[in-house]
């Protein structure tokens, strides 16, 4: 992966993280006020569209050419051969209803999940950056992660319950401690740390934007991304793709997981 794509992604994510918590400083209230609707036909909040723009300028003046797929402008094309996957806040209500627990994700690939070379999620609450590049690992604040080789003795996760709940996802609610944090990128990220044992989604709900750099960054700390049906997830770089997720440490804990064929 180029040098000078990386720091155009870094550039894109720190200036992100830098307005949006310069908004919730100065504009809180206004933070989930819908402003429009999305490419992918879910409400557009105005912290949403104030980070998406920020990309959308720096891609508008950059030398380099990278395309772009954001969630609420949709693809953007810029004349390049790659594509920065793009979910400009990951967690949005969280964002706007002052939990201290949102993302800026952005993946860089081609065409769909498993031809990404490059993603960092960034915590903006607290600026943890997780970053990870293909065949060269994933690193925390450029200190390497590593998955744990097994699962803690008492099970801790983080599950998708409410309107999304289903009944696997009560039944594993029962086992071990849970947690649901509302920002797919960062659940993700804490399982690449072994925070988490694992993370699981039962509803095809997520997209791409919501995981492309996550799911790269779980995979290159030695842990294994999966959907309900037991397949690695993948995904073409559209809007319209949504998937369940089941992320883990090891293929051993995710074939307990699943729900017996
Ligand atoms: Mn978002
Ligand atoms: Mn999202």
């Amino acid at each position: 992966m180029e040098e000078k794509l990386k720091r155009l992604a870094h550039q894109i994510v720190e200036k992100i993280s830098k307005e949006v918590k310069k908004e919730s400083r100065n504009n809180f209230y206004k933070l989930g006020k819908t402003v429009g609707i999305g490419a992918d036909g879910s409400p557009t909040s105005y912290i949403d569209l104030v980070a998406e723009d920020v990309a959308i300028t720096i891609l508008e003046k950059s030398d380099i050419k990278v395309n772009l797929l954001s969630e609420e402008k949709g693809f953007v094309d810029f004349g390049g051969t790659c594509v920065f996957v793009l979910d400009p806040v990951d967690g949005t209500r969280n964002a706007y209803r002052g939990i201290p627990f949102y993302s800026v994700s952005l993946a860089i690939g081609t065409s769909k999940i498993s031809d990404i070379e490059y993603g960092i999620v960034k915590n903006i609450p607290t600026g943890d950056v997780f970053t990870a590049e293909k065949h060269e690992g994933a690193f925390l604040n450029n200190t390497r992660i590593r998955v744990c080789e097994m699962p803690s003795a008492e099970m801790l996760s983080s599950i998708s319950l409410g309107k999304i709940y289903t009944p696997r996802a009560g039944v594993l609610s029962k086992k071990g401690n849970v947690r649901s944090f509302g920002s797919a990128s960062l659940e993700l990220c804490l399982v690449a740390i072994s925070a988490l044992d694992y993370y699981f989604v039962g509803k095809d709900i997520l997209r791409v934007v919501d995981i492309a750099a996550a799911t790269l960054i779980v995979r290159e700390a030695g842990g294994v991304v999966k959907t309900m049906t037991g397949d690695e997830l993948d995904m073409e770089f559209d809007l319209v793709g949504r998937t369940s997720v089941l992320a883990g440490c090891s293929e051993a804990l995710l074939k307990d997981l699943l729900p017996k064929a």
